[in-house]
């Protein structure tokens, strides 16, 4: 565990923590040094804003200036590695940063959209922290980037899966249970609300679901989906964004033909295209209404 882990998980973000605790858990003294560095010592209690986990580093075009912002969120991250390819040679979380660079970089180029990466390394982020990201920049939407592994080792293909209280099937409900398990403590107790009314809420889910659908749309034809496409379940991470929200699966790293797939950067480049394309359909149809 790092300092900084350490600091995350002892304060939470714009934590209040009591002094007494501080000596409980056998890192006081230093705690202590911070707490009169910052001249805060003769207090019971010590807030700290911590520096966000994600970066809000902006990436676009000068003539992009005012346009929506994406945030492209590459899933998993430092010693949360996500699934393991069939071969034992590739983990989702290195796929993952690889296609949102790629993403991202078509994006920008293309000029219709700004964009933000929850991560552009190999870090840990806790889904908190990359929901996070879509609400502090105000995104106009958050497309978060996985792959699936299962245990049948022929199940392949991307699907795209947006927010419901209820899941579309039982797989669905599997991978989403998958997804959420790398929520932290906080997350798993009971705070995963909305940060949204009722009302609003349902204009989230039908947001997401059109943007699924033009991402399913984008893609037939262009490479493997599996039936049914679009599907839905509870994702905390989607829940948290407060704008549309998708989850994009791109294959299953379970199977040898899609691990192949998606550690070839030109089948990458052919996905980051479809996914660019119909990001930009959506902003465009939004900007109309
Ligand atoms: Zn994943």
């Amino acid at each position: 565990m790092t300092w900084r882990d350490l600091m995350k998980e002892m304060l939470n973000r714009h934590g209040t923590i009591a002094g007494a605790a501080l000596a409980a858990v056998g890192v006081g003294a230093i705690l202590l040094a911070f707490v009169s560095g910052s001249g805060a010592a003769s207090q019971s209690s010590l807030t700290v804003n911590l520096p966000p986990a994600a970066t809000d580093r902006i990436y676009a075009v000068p003539q992009a200036r005012g346009r929506p912002i994406v945030v492209i969120d590459a899933g998993h991250g430092g010693r949360d590695p996500g699934a393991r390819s069939v071969s034992g040679q590739a983990a989702e979380k290195d796929l993952t940063l690889a296609l949102a660079r790629e993403l991202r970089d078509d994006l920008v180029k293309r000029g219709r959209v700004r964009v933000a990466m929850t991560r552009d390394d190999d870090r840990y982020l806790t889904l908190e922290d990359r929901a996070e990201v879509a609400r502090r920049l105000n995104a106009a939407m958050f497309v978060s980037l996985h792959m699936d592994s299962a245990p049948n080792p022929l199940a392949r293909g991307a699907s795209v899966y947006s927010l419901s209280d209820v899941a579309s099937d039982p797989e669905a409900a599997r991978f989403a249970a998958l997804e959420n398990a790398g929520a932290d403590v906080r997350e798993n107790e009971g705070s995963v609300k909305s940060i949204l009314s009722d009302l609003a809420i349902r204009a989230q889910m039908n947001a997401s679901a059109d943007l699924a659908a033009r991402l399913v749309n984008k893609s037939a034809g262009r490479f493997e989906l599996r039936p049914n496409p679009h599907r839905f379940a509870s994702f905390h991470v989607l829940r948290r964004a407060g704008t549309a929200a998708v989850l994009f699966e791109a294959g299953y790293i379970s199977n040898a033909d899609d691990e192949l797939e998606l550690r070839s950067p030109q089948h990458r480049s052919q996905v980051a295209l479809a996914l660019a394309q119909a990001i930009e359909a959506d902003v465009a149809a939004h900007s109309r209404r």
